[in-house]
């Protein structure tokens, strides 16, 4: 399942603004985390990531521009994750996993208006935890994946993002004792 067919740059920004970025890249996934971190983290029931190379995130230039903090956060994996937040309004627009820098997880809900309606979950994860309340059958029926825990991204993933995803672990500097599994979310 293609992420979209929709070629035109997906924008976004924090709520302040003194963040914009746009993506040069269409992502290579979709995620809807309903895990208890990101519960906790959203305050919400579930978070709405898509994984792109960091390289692939572009802040736009503006007067006021400033670059984001990383903050170090908790995760289910020991190694913490690092979540980009502005350090004016610290909304937080994208993160990265298991000491993964090259790989970003931008929040979908950072989108401005337009590009939001655009961007539909590949796959629900760590739904085990979801929230009573969310029923995901319409969801199964658009065609998105549902896993308990997470899944087998050979399986998931469209060619052309398993091979972008080669060479963007070929680019990360790899902490010898982590596991690339650990960049899931
Ligand atoms: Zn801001
Ligand atoms: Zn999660």
């Amino acid at each position: 399942m293609p992420v979209t067919d929709d070629l035109r740059s997906l924008r976004g920004h924090c709520t302040c603004k003194a963040i914009s970025y746009t993506l040069l890249n269409t992502p290579l996934i979709v995620h809807c985390c309903h895990c208890t971190y990101c519960q906790r983290e959203t305050g919400s029931a579930f978070v709405l990531n898509m994984q792109i190379e960091t390289s692939a995130v572009a802040q736009i230039a503006t007067k006021e521009a400033t670059e984001p903090t990383l903050v170090e956060t908790p995760s289910a994996s020991g190694t913490p994750q690092l979540i980009a937040r502005c350090p004016k309004c610290w909304v937080a627009l994208y993160s990265h996993y298991g000491g993964n820098m090259a790989s970003a997880f931008v929040r979908v809900g950072t989108l401005d208006d337009e590009s939001r309606h655009r961007v539909k979950p590949n796959v629900h994860i760590f739904t085990s935890t979801k929230a009573e309340w969310v029923d995901l059958k319409s969801e199964v029926e658009r065609g998105a994946k549902v896993f308990d825990e997470f899944y087998e991204r050979e399986k998931i993933w469209s060619k052309s993002a398993l091979a972008r995803r080669e060479k963007m672990l070929k680019s990360m500097v790899v902490e010898s004792d982590k596991d690339e599994e650990e960049e899931d979310e």
